[in-house]
C-alpha cells in the first residue's frame, strides 16, 4: 500500500476514535495544499434553484447540516481539473462527509479481532445486516479459533446458512480458524503479511481487520468505495489494488480507516449504485457525477436508506452515538 503522503501532510487535530474503529480519525484541513481550488468539472450542472430546494427539503435527515451549508452554491464553468484541485476537492469531500456521518463505523458487529475476521469473511456476497443476524449464534457455539477449527462442518453450515454460500464459507472459516490455531497460537495476527496467508483472507478483509480491530490505518476498497471514488473522479482505475494505491496518495494515512467508513456509509445511504439520491446529497457541489441519479429533492429523499431514511441500521449492537435504530434479530426481520 502506498503511504507517501503520510510524512508531508500533518493533520491539525485528532478526532475521537470510534468504537470498533480504532484507527485515528483526523480532519484533514491542515493537510490541504495551499493553492486556490479550481472548479470541479461537472457532468451536469444543476441549477442553483434546484440546489436550494434540495437543502430545504432534506431537513429531516442527518445530511441536512452539510446540505444546507453547501447546496446553494452554483456550479462553475467546466475546465479540466488540476491534480492539486482534485486533491483539495477530495479532502473537502472527506471533511464534509465527516460532518454528515460523524457516527460512521464498521457495520459488522464484533467483540474481538477473531469475531471481526470471521464476520468479514461471511460478509462476502451478502449484507452486513444478514451477517450480524447470523454471527451471535455462531459465536455462542464457537467463541474461539480453537473451537471453530474443531467444529463439525455440518453444524457450522446450518448456523451460517442465512449468509448464503454457506458450504464454501464453512470451509473458509474452519480452515482459517485451523490456521490461526496452528500458526498464530489461536490469535488473529495484526500484520497484513500474516493475515493474507490465512485461507479466504485477501487484502480487503485484512484491511477491515487491521483498521477496526488493531488501529492500523487501511483503505477498504469494496464495491461502494470503488463506485464513489470513480464517480468523484478521484481515480479512473477499476482494479481495487490500484484504486487503493491512488487514493492513498490523496489522503493522509491517519484518515484512511475513517475515510473508508464515510465513503461506504455514503454509498449505502445516498449514492447508490443504480439510483443515487443526488437531490438529497450533501456534497453535490463537489461531485462531477451530480445528475447521474434522482435530482428531484422529494423523490430523492424517498431513496435514502438506513438512518437517513428513518429505517433501522445494519448492526444489532451499534455504537452509542448511532442516530438510527438497531437492526432486528434474525427471527424478527
Ligand atoms: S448522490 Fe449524486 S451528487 Fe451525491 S455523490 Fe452520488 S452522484 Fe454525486
Amino acid at each position: 500500500m502506498a503511504e507517501s503522503n503520510d510524512r508531508t501532510v500533518k493533520p491539525k487535530k485528532s478526532t475521537k476514535a470510534r468504537p470498533g474503529a480504532t484507527a485515528a480519525a483526523t480532519p484533514t484541513e491542515a493537510a490541504e495544499p495551499a493553492a486556490p481550488a479550481k472548479p470541479v468539472t461537472r457532468a451536469k450542472a444543476p441549477k442553483p434553484a434546484t440546489r436550494a430546494k434540495t437543502a430545504a427539503s432534506d431537513s429531516a435527515t442527518p445530511a441536512t447540516v452539510a446540505a444546507s451549508a453547501n447546496a446553494a452554491k452554483p456550479a462553475k464553468s467546466a475546465k479540466p481539473e488540476s491534480r492539486l484541485a482534485m486533491v483539495r476537492r477530495a479532502r473537502r469531500i472527506n471533511r464534509e462527509l465527516a460532518e454528515v456521518y460523524s457516527y460512521a463505523h464498521p457495520e459488522l458487529d464484533f467483540r474481538n479481532p477473531f469475531e471481526l475476521l470471521i464476520a468479514t469473511v461471511l460478509s462476502a456476497q451478502t449484507t452486513d445486516l444478514r451477517v450480524n443476524q447470523t454471527t451471535p449464534g455462531l459465536f455462542a457455539a464457537y467463541p474461539t479459533a480453537e473451537d471453530l477449527a474443531a467444529a463439525d462442518p455440518e453444524k457450522v453450515e446450518e448456523l451460517i446458512r442465512p449468509t448464503g454460500f454457506f458450504r464454501a464459507k464453512t470451509k473458509s472459516i474452519i480452515g482459517l480458524s485451523a490456521a490461526l490455531r496452528d500458526n498464530f497460537g489461536g490469535q488473529v495476527p495484526g500484520r497484513l503479511d500474516d493475515l493474507v496467508t490465512l485461507p479466504g483472507v485477501g487484502r480487503k478483509t485484512a484491511f477491515v481487520v487491521l483498521g477496526n480491530a488493531f488501529g492500523v490505518p487501511g483503505i477498504t476498497v469494496d464495491t461502494h468505495f470503488m463506485r464513489l471514488v470513480r464517480r468523484w473522479k478521484l481515480t479512473e482505475q477499476d482494479d481495487p489494488v490500484k484504486i487503493e494505491a491512488e487514493i492513498a496518495e490523496i489522503f493522509p494515512k491517519s484518515e484512511w480507516t475513517m475515510l473508508s467508513h464515510r465513503v461506504i456509509f455514503h454509498g449505502r445511504r445516498i449514492c447508490h449504485a443504480r439510483k443515487p439520491a443526488c437531490g438529497a446529497c450533501p456534497i453535490t457541489h463537489l461531485c462531477p457525477a451530480y445528475g447521474e441519479g434522482e435530482t428531484d429533492p422529494e423523490k430523492a429523499k424517498k431513496l435514502l436508506k438506513y438512518e437517513m431514511g428513518g429505517f433501522p441500521g445494519q448492526r444489532l449492537n451499534p455504537p452509542a452515538d448511532y442516530p438510527g435504530r438497531p437492526a432486528p434479530p434474525l427471527d424478527a426481520s
